[in-house]
Parts: structure tokens; C-alpha cells; sequence
């Protein structure tokens, strides 16, 4: 998982929540960042919506 320091923006790659970002040494602030997949899997669901919606508009028909 890829994780970005919100006190200097430094990303990097770790398995776990880290304890302190390994660039400037704060603690707490490295956050996880989403990754293309999980953007991805955002942006599916709506697609799909609105598949849906086309679909009962032709059954409407
Ligand atoms: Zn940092």
C-alpha cells in the first residue's frame, strides 16, 4: 500500500500503517493514498448505474 506524509507530501510504499514518515520523521502523518485500482473501483459502480438506468429505459419502452 502507498502511503503519503500529509506534513512534507513524501510517498512511499509499506505494509502497514507506518509509525513515523521516514522522510521528515513526523509521527501520525503518513496516511494511506488511493491507488489506480481503487480509483478504478470508484468509478465502476457508476458506470454500472448508469447501465442500469439505459436498461429500465428501454423496458419502459
Ligand atoms: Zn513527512
Amino acid at each position: 500500500m502507498e502511503y503519503q506524509c500529509q506534513r512534507c507530501g513524501y510517498k512511499f510504499e509499506a505494509q502497514r500503517q507506518p509509525y513515523a514518515c521516514p522522510y521528515c520523521g513526523e509521527i501520525g502523518t503518513a496516511k494511506p493514498t488511493p491507488t489506480a485500482p481503487e480509483l478504478l473501483e470508484e468509478v465502476t459502480p457508476k458506470e454500472q448505474k448508469e447501465a442500469e438506468k439505459k436498461e429500465m429505459e428501454k423496458e419502459r419502452f
